[in-house]
Order: structure tokens, then C-alpha cells, then sequence
């Protein structure tokens, strides 16, 4: 609602108030509930706010349908399927999980069309931070570019992701837990086999890569991409090996 309404609705109480009991003050009422009309997504009739209940973990908000659909929406469902709000309630955490894979299953396009809101709603949220936020996208991107461990482990994924996309498969596991250790597990994996002046400061582009020592691209199956970028396939190798390596394969 705007806030011209709000100041109106505000008038018509001062002056609803003041009435004395009669016709008057009926009309008068009658207008002050028109204003916070809501229209039902049900029954498509128009009624007060008051007969729409509020949602517990957001009051601002009520539902779509009106008291007397929902009374008569649980009523066929307590006949047809035995639903009973009370026993609902009294649900454990695993049953109620249970229930709402269940209708995943059954509902996949929903499931879709959700993600892919939540995940523009997300986009936009993180827009709008780096836009109110420069300095601290500046450090972070510096804290990228300088810390090992972060740089690991976004390389990592990255390249993980981007075979996955090769091979048409789409990641459902935790990048680290394909890899089967911890990121800082990994980095000292690797420290362990630097060979010459080998350095965090040199890993990058023109020093170290992170090589597999049977390539990804080998992989033909999910199974055998998920094992080969198992860590105890990852060796540093120097960038000039690397592309010579990639050459022969
Ligand atoms: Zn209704």
C-alpha cells in the first residue's frame, strides 16, 4: 500500500472514533475494512486482511487463500487422505525431510523454477553488496590473489567444474570432498613434493601447475573423473613440463 493510503486509513480511524454508535459509524467502518481488502487466489472474492492468516515466521505476510478455503481445504484433506494438522505437528525432523524429498521427486519443475529464483535473488543481493561494498571486493580480491590456500582451492574447483561441463555432468558432491582431503591437507600434500625452488609465490601461471598425473580429459565416465581428481593424483610440475606433458597426450 502506499503511504497516501496509510494516512487516509489514519484520518477515517480519528473520525471513526469520534462517531457516536449509528448508521454513520457502520458506513464509516465499512469503508476502513473496503481499504485492507484482500482478493482470495481460491474463491476469488474479496475480503478483509483479518480473514487471511498471518505466516508465523513472517507476520508481515499472509497467505493467498482465505480462512473458510483453507478450512475447507484441510476438511477434504482429513477425509481423503487422513491428514490431521496435530499428528503433522508431532513429526520428527527425519520424517518431515522424508516427505519433502518425496514431493521433490514428484515435482521437479517447481524445484527448478525455485532454484533458479533463489538464485537470481542471490545474483541481485550480491550485486547490490559489491556495488555498496568496493573496498571489501578490492580485499577480497587481493586476499585471492596473494593467499595460497584460497588460490588452491578456487583452482581446484574451478577446474573440477570446468570438466564436469565437458563431460556433461553435473557436480552434486563438495569440491574437497572429490578431492578426499582438506584444503590445507592438499597444500601440504603438494609442499611435500616441490621439487627445485618450487614456492607458493611461483604457483600460477608462469611458475608451478597443479598437474594430474593421469589427465582429466582421459576420463570418460563420471566414476573415473570423480576418482582422478582424487588428491593422490595431483603432483606440482613445472608450467613448461605441464604444457610439453599436455602436448603428448
Ligand atoms: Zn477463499
Amino acid at each position: 500500500m502506499n503511504e497516501w493510503i496509510y494516512s487516509l486509513l489514519f484520518y477515517l480511524i480519528i473520525v471513526f472514533h469520534n462517531l457516536p454508535y449509528g448508521p454513520r459509524r457502520y458506513y464509516f467502518f465499512k469503508i476502513f475494512i473496503i481499504m485492507v481488502m484482500k482478493i482470495c487466489n481460491v474463491c476469488n472474492i474479496s475480503k478483509p486482511e483479518t480473514s487471511f492468516r498471518q505466516y508465523s515466521h513472517a507476520p508481515k505476510y499472509r497467505r493467498n487463500g482465505c480462512n473458510d478455503c483453507r478450512r475447507e481445504k484441510d476438511r477434504i484433506r482429513r477425509e481423503t487422505e487422513g491428514y490431521n494438522p496435530r499428528v503433522l505437528d508431532k513429526r520428527t525432523k527425519e520424517e518431515k525431510i522424508e516427505r519433502l524429498n518425496k514431493w521433490k521427486e514428484n515435482n521437479p519443475e517447481k524445484v527448478k523454477s525455485s532454484q533458479k529464483k533463489w538464485r537470481e535473488k542471490q545474483n541481485e543481493y550480491s550485486k547490490l553488496w559489491k556495488e555498496n561494498n568496493p573496498e571489501k571486493v578490492k580485499e577480497n580480491r587481493k586476499k585471492y590473489r596473494t593467499n595460497p590456500k584460497t588460490k588452491l582451492t578456487e583452482s581446484v574447483r574451478r577446474r573440477i567444474k570446468k570438466y564436469m561441463l565437458i563431460k556433461n555432468i553435473t557436480k552434486r558432491n563438495k569440491t574437497f570432498e572429490i578431492v578426499g582431503c582438506s584444503p590445507d591437507e592438499l597444500k601440504n600434500y603438494l609442499e611435500g613434493l616441490f621439487v627445485d625452488v618450487m614456492s607458493w609465490d611461483n604457483y600460477g601461471l608462469y611458475g608451478w601447475h597443479i598437474d594430474h598425473k593421469i589427465p582429466l580429459s582421459s576420463a570418460n565416465t563420471e566414476e573415473e573423473l570423480l576418482s582422478l581428481c582424487h588428491f593422490t593424483n595431483l603432483q606440482p610440475m613445472w608450467a613448461q613440463d605441464n604444457l610439453k606433458k599436455g602436448k603428448s597426450f
